[in-house]
């Protein structure tokens, strides 16, 4: 039978065929994906893993679609988008156990209106809490995995077939770095069959409200100011080659922004996609742009820096998907 018709069989009629991808994306380029689900539920989320291992076809977990350029040529298996959305809060002790497809946005907002705090420097970053696990986002100093406690993870099956296992980890097992964890790290090790995060439990702080307002206000201002916010970009792209986000001005020396402003790389375009004249480290898509011409600008970026600082820019976004009829 083919593939389709049993991915039905066993997900129901959600499932979808053929969709183009750009539209889920914060970066809007990307080609089709063979199959799509949306996954309302953390049980949804792990069937439709179960299915994809079933059928033995590759699958990827996308929340925010803000940190990957997905490639022209699309993703070849099913493409889960996770939109989990439970949030509960822990009266007693300032604990949260959400779901891996909340929006931080979410988070932060239901968290304020429960006098809950911590999160507020996040505050614009436009991804899920799956995502920011994974990616452990930070900003202005502070790092998404300061505020985690433990994760519910899906370990998919590695035959065929094979069962996949729920398992609940403490942070420090996360091994959370610099915008890494241990999941990011083995991503190489495992395309199409990634372990996916369901839920995370965060630990925040018993603050007044107005004072998360206030906060909130501070930091969205701050975005403001210096991030190109209207256009469609998928934030940083390189990581910071101190490893860690400039706060003061003396650490601004080694962020990946100031090393390209200072290297002239304002001026680099191509196609539809161009380094952002706010912000050195973000490319904005004016509209037209492919996923190809994001990637060759990224390639004609590094090149610029290695050749003018003599340093190599690590990306912090991924790459998904073949980027050539050859490697496919
Ligand atoms: C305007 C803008 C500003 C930004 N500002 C910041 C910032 O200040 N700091 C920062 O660190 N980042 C920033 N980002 C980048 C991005 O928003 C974060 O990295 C975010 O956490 C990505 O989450 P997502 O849900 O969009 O992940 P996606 O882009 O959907 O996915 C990224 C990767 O995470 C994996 N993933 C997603 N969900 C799960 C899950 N449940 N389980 C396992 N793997 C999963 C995906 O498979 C993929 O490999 C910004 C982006 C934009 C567009």
């Amino acid at each position: 039978m083919e593939i389709a018709k049993q991915l039905k069989e066993q997900l129901g009629e959600k499932l979808e065929e053929h969709l183009g991808l750009r539209d889920y994306t914060t970066m809007k380029v990307g080609g089709v994906a063979d199959y799509v689900f949306s996954a309302s539920t953390v049980s949804e989320l792990v069937n439709a893993v179960q299915a994809a291992v079933n059928l033995d076809i590759p699958y990827l977990v996308l929340g925010g679609g803000s940190n990957v350029i997905i490639s022209d040529y699309g993703f070849p298996g099913m493409v889960i988008f996770n939109r989990s959305s439970n949030v509960a809060f822990l009266q007693d002790r300032s604990q949260v156990m959400s779901d891996s497809g909340v929006y931080l946005s979410h988070l932060i907002t239901s968290a304020a209106a429960k006098e809950y705090g911590g999160l507020e420097f996040l505050v614009g970053v436009p991804g899920t809490v799956g995502g920011a696990a994974y990616n452990n986002v930070s900003c202005w100093g502070g790092e998404f995995s300061d505020y985690v406690r433990s994760l519910t993870i899906l370990l998919p099956g590695e035959e065929k077939g094979e069962r996949c296992r729920t398992v609940n980890i403490e942070a420090q097992d996360m091994k959370f770095g610099y915008h890494s964890s241990w999941l990011k790290e083995n991503s190489g090790k495992n395309v199409g069959r990634k372990p996916v995060i369901l839920s995370v439990k965060l630990q925040l702080a018993s603050l007044r409200r107005e004072e998360i307002m206030r906060r909130i206000k501070q930091y969205q201002q701050m975005r403001l100011s210096k991030q190109p916010l209207g256009e469609h970009s998928a934030g940083s792209i390189f990581k910071n080659p101190s490893g860690f986000e400039a706060t003061a001005s003396e650490d601004k020396n080694y962020s990946a922004g100031f090393l390209i402003d200072k290297s002239g790389g304002k001026r680099l375009r191509v196609g539809g996609a161009q380094v952002s004249k706010k912000h050195a480290n973000f490319i904005v898509n004016t509209g037209k742009a492919t996923a190809m011409d994001v990637r060759q600008l990224i390639e004609q970026i590094q090149e610029l820096v290695r050749e003018k600082k003599g340093i190599t820019l690590e990306e912090e976004i991924e790459f998904i998907g073949e980027w050539s009829k050859e490697q496919g």
